[in-house]
């Protein structure tokens, strides 16, 4: 896209960006706000070291229009944004500068709120929340909701449930077998849950230790982190990185539904396609790991935060991920492909209610 802004705002229907720059504390920073049809862009903020500016641009663009697909997707009543500073989170972090950074995100008087991303802490978002009050990811004691990775958890396991319902005819996940890749902060509390529907777990990190502490807590098989995704299971559950679904690892899948917390699994488009080709169930990951920023912006919502209403929501994905398998059968299209329908079909949807009512005021 270098050079060519414009064309790139454009192609994809972005409605701002901005740049922000502090010659006092080095802070450098990009925000994209790419659809506030829903609500106000809200999407984390990351800091990065980026080979060049044009690279931190387009960052912030494409994770941007993620955050509106994610959010419409997940019946949420937000838009897409996010932000990225430029710097090394290891060494150019001050308090300065998340302040100078959270009152800029101020100036823009609530069109983008921003939240935890790679690079930023919760310290950072709290450094922010000093200066601006449009801040997700905070801890409970300043109004926010706290960890998050347990409902995200939450949400791939209710995609799980949703898949094996379609594949396999079952309302709980009793006696499948389920293999997990990573078991951090999201993976680990997929396996408890697991764990509590009795399926059969493997689990592979390439952290030795968590894996022998976690099998041991739990009574799981292990497997080695280069051979988990080939292994015989009904369910594969990618809770590591991304790019898992490639063209090598394809060929080896054995298991017929995939859904996990990995963001970006499929390593291209075609990977998605060629699933559905196989017959393999793929609950896309924006889906699948939207728990986490359902629950945390619940915060949002009138009121402030509620955990019971939060954690309803969360649970809702099992709707979602039903609703956008539907959508695949019966429009012949790979579930990658389905979610962003609903999610742009939402979109579409509530962006002309919003018309009809504006139209509706003018003429009254
Ligand atoms: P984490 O860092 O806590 O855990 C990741 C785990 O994967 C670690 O234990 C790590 O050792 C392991 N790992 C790394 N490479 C591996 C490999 N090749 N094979 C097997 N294991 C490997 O991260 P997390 O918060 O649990 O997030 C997991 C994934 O879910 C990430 O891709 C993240 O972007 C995504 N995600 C997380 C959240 C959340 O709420 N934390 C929300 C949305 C998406």
């Amino acid at each position: 896209m270098e050079g060519k802004i414009f064309e790139y705002l454009e192609k994809y229907d972005y409605e701002n960006l901005f740049f922000f720059n502090d010659n006092q504390t080095g802070l450098k920073g990009v925000i994209c706000v790419h659809d506030t049809t829903l609500g106000p862009a809200t999407g984390g903020c990351r800091m990065w070291t980026y080979a060049n500016e044009w690279d931190a641009i387009e960052d912030a663009l494409r994770l941007g229009r993620g955050m509106t697909y994610k959010y419409a997707a997940a019946g949420i009543d937000l838009g897409g944004g996010k932000a990225v500073i430029i710097g090394d989170p290891k060494t150019q972090k001050s308090e300065a500068l998340f302040r100078s950074f959270g009152r800029f995100i101020n100036r823009l008087n609530g069109l983008y709120i921003t939240g935890l991303d790679v690079g930023t802490t919760l310290r950072d978002m709290e450094t922010m929340r000093l200066e601006t009050p449009y801040v997700v990811t905070l801890p409970r004691e300043f109004g926010g909701a706290g960890q998050i990775s347990h409902y995200t958890a939450l949400s791939v396991f209710q995609s799980m449930k949703a898949c094996a319902k379609e594949k396999f005819g079952v309302d709980n996940l009793n006696g499948l077998r389920v293999a997990v890749q990573g078991i951090g902060s999201v993976g680990y509390n997929v396996v408890k849950y697991l764990v509590q529907e009795k399926a059969m777990i493997t689990i592979a990190d390439i952290d030795q230790d968590r894996v022998k502490e976690v099998s041991e807590e739990f009574g799981t098989n292990i497997e080695t982190p280069d051979r988990i995704h080939a292994l015989d299971v009904d369910i594969y559950s990618p809770c590591a990185l991304g790019k898992v679904i490639n063209d090598q690892s394809i060929e080896e899948l054995k298991c017929q539904v995939v859904a996990g917390s990995a963001n970006n699994q499929l390593a291209e488009n075609k990977h998605g396609d060629y699933l559905e080709e196989l017959g393999i169930l793929y609950a896309p990951d924006y889906i699948a790991n939207a728990g986490g920023t359902i629950f945390d912006t619940d915060r949002l919502k009138p009121g402030g935060f509620n955990e019971e209403r939060g954690v309803q929501a969360v649970e809702r994905v099992y709707e979602t991920m039903t609703e956008l398998i539907k959508i695949s059968k019966d429009e012949r299209i790979p579930t990658y492909r389905a979610a962003d329908l609903l999610a742009e079909r939402r979109i579409d949807s509530i962006g002309k209610a919003k018309q009809l009512r504006k139209e509706i005021n003018i003429s009254m």
